[in-house]
């Protein structure tokens, strides 16, 4: 019999205490921290905090910006916001919030000036196979703002606009202001259009769960969310809501002094209770600055109310694909009561190249991230696949190909039979097989070599 020796392991409750380092997440910016740009010197915190200050005063331009930032940058960075601009598919739009917690110092490199203001000088080209609407959303829309993708549940777009813009929105086709690149869908706030995804929803008794989004349910009226939501927990078909609102991450005032909104948020929820149904908010942290102690006090508001707050995260080069940005976020989140429920993969979105990581980078990041915190507090790492297959774990590739950067999901619940590709950014890949992308028959072979051997060796 063989002897297993166990190693001389000091016992768990001699572990000394965390160090201050270790617990960084719990560690939220209180300072006044607006008082760092010209625009804003002045303003008290009674000022900063009103969530209306933060509506009105959005910067949605750069003559705007420049006012605010003032001397902090240089011309040549206005400039370089100015061309960028041209080349985006979404409008400009920061709350003060957002802008006061980029560190003017390095804003190149600073990872929330990297999600809202384009930068011409960081322009990567498109990749070749890129489209639109990526995720095929119209494909699948039975009626105007109604995506019914997966059988039990359906994407309700209420409106079209949010209270920021992110240059990465996949939904670019719809949401925000027309611009010199993108003319839009629209999708505005109209009850006959509601009145249609209603009836259609109430005729589909598989539909059981229903995301209501857009845009973003933040700029919503207060009795519009009651409508909404009274409306489709008053169908028996429907068990669970989920709004989708990037609100708590952008303009947490509004949760800490908007009665009215928050208010009719909570009546619904409660509805829901009575009902014996769910209703929970999903909302989209992507770094560990966005979350402060206004954050904390604003989720508190939803916490003492029982309200389950989810978190969609979009991974993005240079803002949270580093395994300490990512273990951060994760751990911060779970501080302020809100779980990390999904890492996305970023979808193939025109105009911002730069942002986009290779599939290995999700699959090596999970890896960092698990383990850092409990099972039910670690994100899923998935990626929406091109061409309406729906959402994939990473890990469940038939076949990725790391060389051409091409990796091949297959979607058995949502399109049996149907294969879908994902490609890595061609600029990561090497200089050989950069250039055999830039050739269309290139490409096509690249592709269907990944495609047949995604048959010949599945996993
Ligand atoms: S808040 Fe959401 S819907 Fe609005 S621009 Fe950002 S990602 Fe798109």
């Amino acid at each position: 019999m063989s002897q297993v020796r166990e190693p001389a392991a000091a016992s768990p409750a001699l572990r000394p205490p965390a160090v201050p380092a270790a617990l960084s997440h719990q560690d939220l910016r209180d300072d006044d921290f607006w008082r760092q740009l010209p625009g804003y010197r002045g303003l008290s915190a009674a000022e900063f905090q009103d969530y209306r200050f933060q509506s009105r005063n959005a910067v949605t331009s750069v003559a705007k910006l420049q006012e605010v930032v003032g001397d902090l940058v240089p011309a040549s960075f206005y400039q370089d916001v100015s061309q960028g601009i041209l080349r985006s598919t979404m409008s400009l739009r920061l709350s003060p919030y957002i802008l006061s917690l980029i560190d003017w110092q390095h804003p190149v490199e600073d990872p929330l000036r990297l999600q809202f203001l384009p930068l011409a000088s960081r322009w990567v080209p498109d990749h070749p196979e890129l489209a639109l609407d990526s995720l095929h959303e119209q494909e699948h829309s039975p009626v105007p703002g109604l995506t019914h993708r997966y059988a039990d549940r359906a994407l309700f777009l209420a409106l079209d606009t949010c209270p920021v813009y992110c240059r990465f929105c996949t939904r670019s086709y719809a949401v925000g202001l027309d611009t010199p690149k993108v003319e839009k869908m629209h999708f505005g706030a109209s009850s006959e259009r509601w009145e249609q995804a209603f009836a259609y929803i109430a005729a589909h008794p598989e539909l059981e769960d229903i995301v209501v989004s857009g845009g973003d349910v933040y700029n919503l009226r207060p009795e519009q969310i009651e409508y909404i939501g009274s409306t489709l927990l008053a169908m028996d078909n429907i068990r669970r809501l989920r709004f989708a609102t990037k609100g708590p991450a952008v303009v947490p005032q509004k949760l800490v002094g908007d009665h009215e909104w928050t208010g009719a948020l909570l009546r619904v929820v409660e509805r829901s209770r009575q009902l014996h149904k769910a209703v929970a908010l999903h909302t989209h942290f992507n770094h560990p600055n966005e979350i402060t102690a206004i954050t904390r006090q604003g989720l508190d508001r939803l916490a003492e109310q029982g309200v389950v707050v989810r978190n969609q995260c979009v991974l993005q080069r240079g803002v949270n694909d580093q395994p300490a940005t990512m273990q951060l976020l994760v751990k911060r989140l779970s501080f302020v009561n809100v779980q990390p429920y999904y890492v996305f993969v970023h979808d193939m979105v025109k105009g911002v190249e730069e942002l986009r990581t290779p599939l290995q980078t999700a699959i090596d990041l999970e890896k960092q991230v698990r383990g850092t915190t409990a099972g039910f507090h670690t994100p899923t790492f998935v990626l929406d696949t091109m061409g309406g297959g729906g959402k994939r774990d990473v890990h469940s590739y038939e076949y990725y190909d790391r060389k051409h950067g091409i990796a091949v999901f297959t979607s058995p619940t949502v399109r049996p039979g149907a294969q879908f590709l994902y490609f890595d950014p061609v600029h990561t890949l090497s200089p050989q097989v950069q250039q055999r992308w830039q050739d269309g028959g290139e490409r096509a072979a690249m592709m269907r070599a990944a495609l047949d051997e995604a048959v010949a060796r599945p996993r």
